[in-house]
């Protein structure tokens, strides 16, 4: 038996199509047009990557987005000046600062000086308390993304044991609150757990988000259990050629009922959802424009 692959690409260009049309009956209902400020700091090439197919997957869906490129001896007060400056502007609904920061900017301080209401990666304090707390939240993306893959693929989860491998405040613990707020069953394994297996063993749902290449090996994957690999790991080889894989390792979901590939299926999804969070950002900020299908 193989697994059944869950396309997350297909499920993001849905998303996607879905959140240009409500993009675009703001624009002419009431002529509001979504912005994204992200902010590129250095000339990381991953960084620079990823910023660059956030601003054009604004740009497909009708959003503007704004592009913030300051060199890599920045200095945090010239940062959070411009943080603040975004934080002012009516036109810009979600902020968006790449990580990684360089070893001079304070990550913590300055994720904490974008206004909770632009927080589009869902990263603020309170953004994470309100989450914790069962109030209306933006919700980190990758974890919102796996969200949507999970319940297209098992509709309702309530009294389901999900696991979690990894708890990053990025990924994991919010993926965990997620979890809980849909009435599972959570077990977490970290770093520290002696036998992660053994947990992930129970889990009818396994996320796995760990970045350790190959970790879930086929003994901790429950026969029927709907499996999300989050974990994206670059494989250099002795050729120099290079690929992505993630913490499932090959082979090893073969009995389980489906699984997201790597890449194609958390990925996607984590950029959809930020668009998805943009909207919701640019509606909240402009209630008079929310249209009748919010959500
Ligand atoms: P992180 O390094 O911040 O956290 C990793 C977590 O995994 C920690 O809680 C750590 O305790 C746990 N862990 C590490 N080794 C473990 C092990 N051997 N057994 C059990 N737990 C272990 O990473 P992160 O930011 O949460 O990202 C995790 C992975 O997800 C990475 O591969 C990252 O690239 C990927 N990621 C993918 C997307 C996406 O869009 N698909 C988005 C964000 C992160």
């Amino acid at each position: 038996m193989t697994a059944r692959l869950i396309d997350g690409r297909a499920r993001a260009a849905r998303l996607r199509a879905e959140l240009a049309r409500e993009v675009a009956q703001m624009r002419a209902d009431k002529g509001v047009m979504p912005g994204l400020a992200v902010v590129l700091i250095g000339a990381d090439p991953a960084s620079g990557i990823y910023v660059r197919s956030k601003v054009r997957a604004c740009e497909e869906t009708g959003m503007r987005s704004d592009l913030h490129a300051l060199s890599d001896s920045t200095s945090e007060a010239e940062l959070l000046a411009l943080i603040a400056r975004l934080n002012g502007d009516p036109t810009v609904h979600g902020i968006l600062v790449q990580l990684p920061l360089p070893p001079q900017i304070d990550r913590a301080r300055v994720l904490a000086a974008i206004s909770p209401d632009k927080d589009v990666d869902g990263f603020h304090p309170i953004n994470a308390g309100r989450l914790a707390t069962g109030q209306q939240a933006l919700v980190p993306c990758t974890p919102r993304g796996c969200m949507m893959l999970l319940e297209e693929e098992i509709g309702d989860l309530r009294g389901l044991t999900a696991c979690v491998i990894g708890c990053s405040p990025i990924v994991g613990r919010p993926m965990v609150q997620l979890l809980l707020h849909r009435d599972c069953s959570v077990l977490v394994a970290h770093k520290f757990t002696a036998d992660p297996g053994a947990l992930a063993r129970q889990a009818d749902i396994l996320v796995v988000a760990a970045g350790v290449p190959g970790l879930v090996t086929s003994d901790w994957i429950r026969p029927g259990a709907v499996v999300i690999d989050v974990g994206i790991n670059r494989i250099t080889r002795p050729d120099g050629s290079s690929n992505i894989i993630g913490d499932v390792a090959e082979g090893a979901a073969d009995l389980a009922a489906a699984i997201t590939p790597v890449p194609g299926g958390v990925g996607p999804m984590t950029i959809a959802c930020l668009l998805s969070n943009t909207l919701d950002a640019a509606r909240a900020a402009n209630p008079e424009a929310a249209n009748s299908n919010a959500a």
